[in-house]
């Protein structure tokens, strides 16, 4: 064998580069997270022969100073990571300084960039892997990164490139599931001078899907939390369509192609045959995002929830079938109080509220000495609901025309303010003004300083006064209460991690996750008048039959059951 001899720096680039650089697509991914994590809010992807002769990604990010270019340019160079630790909470989809470097390895590369502030952009070119240009120009605010002649230098590597339609192919597949993640960002790819997708950037993640699953079937959405991390998933069905269906995960706004979630989908499904998105929200660190040379396999700290989150997820899709004995119509028939039960419905006990506004009504105190009134309530059939009590094990006993009907009230309440929250989020303004402002601590009110926008527009509202910032209003959240305080401070954390840039989305799954601790226990003991609010609140629901962890919120027994049961049919 030959002596040991180190690397010539243009033969260990190029190998280096072989690992982050595959194909064109996968330059447009690099490229395309640099924009994301440039915070743009339009990205432009332009292909000539499927990339394989030049690719432009343009965005209106922050752009990157002129005397920075040369750096950004070289390997292990980076804006997004200074020390060891920040591995530990990687918040940006770039960290490692390769793209950039690698691309120019294998690539000519032209790079166009302004900062906003800055009067004058600049340009710098590349050839070879050296930087042959770099001059200061004019230019629109934003990056606009070039890459051209892929491969020409490495033969080898060019003959395995697909035909343009396959490449393109490939990068279209990105560029739809960054389009996904990211509804709030306008995404164009263009091909040959052919627009081939594009999105408005209106915030809508559901419009997205409708442009890539096919028309017809509906798409639903469920959101379901575990102990870690929240799941978004979006489903469609493909019952009576042929196929496997399309699978796209995301694990906080990166595009994961992941062997547990694969497994856990594949388990679900076999029960719900159909196109799934899935957004996956957990603490940076509990995801180790550093495992994949293109990242796109990640380690969980808890992966048993990844399972858990899609068996939960197919259980409530499926519902309401698949809780025996209740069917749609029979648990969807609207319930009334009757006259006089309304008027009298008490306030309940703080810490929790059933009420709609309507019945609001603050400071009356529980009244329970005319229990009988509440005791029936009307359908809207005539039949009426009584509740019979709650046993020792604090389950909610129910009489029906039907059969008896058995509620947990814990999972009921978080449903009920599950709902309510996910309603109040999807109006536009919901201001609750606070009779006391309340101070904030001067570090609490730097963090909030930095989403100023984002927490103005959902209803927090921030002043500086003498005393220092105070906060006056909170968003009012589905007649839900929470201590100020803690809900700035919840939200703030969620927008810190916010990866996909819909904070409204973000900010009202996070209070529903607060609302679901403040809901009330098992061992709660309720009154009369409380049960029955319950009932009704939970019968206005959408999806009475889950709580938003996916598990029954209600048991029936059936008359004829019970008939059988006792040996009489
Ligand atoms: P990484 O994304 O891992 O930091 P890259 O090689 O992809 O490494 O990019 C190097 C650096 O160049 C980034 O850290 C960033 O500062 C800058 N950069 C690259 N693309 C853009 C862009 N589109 N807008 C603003 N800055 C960019
Ligand atoms: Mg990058």
């Amino acid at each position: 064998m030959a002596a040991i001899m180190a690397l010539p720096e243009n033969v260990w680039s190029r190998i280096a580069a072989g690992e982050v650089v595959e194909r064109p697509a996968s330059a447009v991914k690099e490229l395309t997270e640099n924009a994301l994590d440039a915070g743009a809010s339009r990205i432009s992807v332009t292909l000539s022969d499927g990339g394989r002769l030049r690719i432009i990604v343009s965005d209106n990010g922050e752009g990157i100073a002129y005397d920075e270019l040369p750096l950004a340019l070289m390997y292990h160079a980076t804006s997004k990571l200074r020390e060891i630790s920040d591995l530990e909470r990687i918040s940006t989809l770039g960290y490692r300084g390769e793209a950039l470097a690698s691309l120019a390895a294998v690539a000519d590369v032209e790079i166009r960039s302004r900062r906003a502030n800055d009067a004058e952009g600049g340009l710098i070119r590349t050839h070879d892997g050296k930087i042959t240009e770099h001059l200061r120009i004019n230019c629109m605010q934003g990056t606009r990164v070039q890459i051209s002649d892929l491969f020409s230098g490495l033969p080898a590597r060019r003959k395995f490139l697909k035909s343009a339609s396959g490449e393109l192919r490939r990068s279209a597949v990105f560029i739809r599931e960054y389009a996904v993640c990211n509804p709030s960002v306008s995404f164009m790819l263009e091909h040959d001078g052919k627009e081939i997708f594009s999105t408005d950037g209106s915030g809508e993640r559901q419009k997205v899907l409708t442009k890539i699953w096919p028309e017809g079937a509906e798409i639903q959405p469920v959101n379901i939390q575990s102990q870690h991390m929240t799941l978004e998933c979006w489903f469609q069905s493909r019952a009576g369509i042929s196929g496997r269906g399309d699978i796209m995960s995301f694990v906080n706004g990166r595009a994961v192609n992941d062997p547990v979630i694969k497994s856990a989908v594949s388990a679900a499904g076999r029960e719900l045959a159909g196109n799934w998105a899935l957004f996956f929200t957990l603490e940076p660190s509990l995801v180790d995002v550093n495992i994949h040379p293109a990242k796109a396999e990640v380690r969980f700290r808890y992966p048993d929830e990844i399972y858990s989150l899609l068996h939960n997820a197919v259980k409530s899709l499926g519902s309401p079938a698949y809780i025996p004995g209740i069917t749609a119509e029979s648990a969807k028939s609207p319930v009334k109080i009757t006259p006089s039960a309304r008027i009298q419905t008490p306030q309940t006990r703080s810490g929790w509220n059933f009420h709609d506004s309507e019945q609001s009504i603050s400071g009356t105190k529980t009244s329970s000495h005319e229990e009988n009134i509440f005791a029936e309530i009307e359908n809207d059939t005539g039949e009426s609901v009584s509740f019979m009590g709650q046993n020792s094990g604090g389950y909610l006993v129910y009489d029906t025309p039907e059969g008896l009907v058995i509620i947990d009230p814990h999972a009921a309440h978080e449903r009920i303010n599950y709902e309510r929250i996910k309603s109040s989020a999807e109006k536009s303004q919901n201001v609750q003004k606070l009779l006391m402002p309340v101070i904030l601590h001067p570090t609490l009110a730097l963090e909030a300083a930095e989403f100023e926008t984002a927490l103005k527009d959902s209803g927090f509202e921030l002043e500086n006064t003498e005393s220092g910032v105070e906060m006056k209003s909170v968003p009012s959240i589905g007649s839900v209460d929470f201590e100020p305080e803690a809900l700035l401070r919840a939200s703030l954390r969620a927008l810190k991690n916010n990866h996909d840039g819909d904070t409204r989305n973000i900010l009202w799954r996070t209070w529903a996750t607060m609302a679901c601790k403040a809901s009330v226990k098992l061992t709660t003991k309720l009154t009369h008048d409380e049960a029955l609010i319950l009932w009704r609140s939970l019968h206005e629901c959408k999806q009475p039959y889950v709580c938003p962890h996916g598990r029954p919120v209600m048991i029936e027994l059936k008359n004829d059951d019970l008939l059988k049961r006792f040996g009489r049919e």
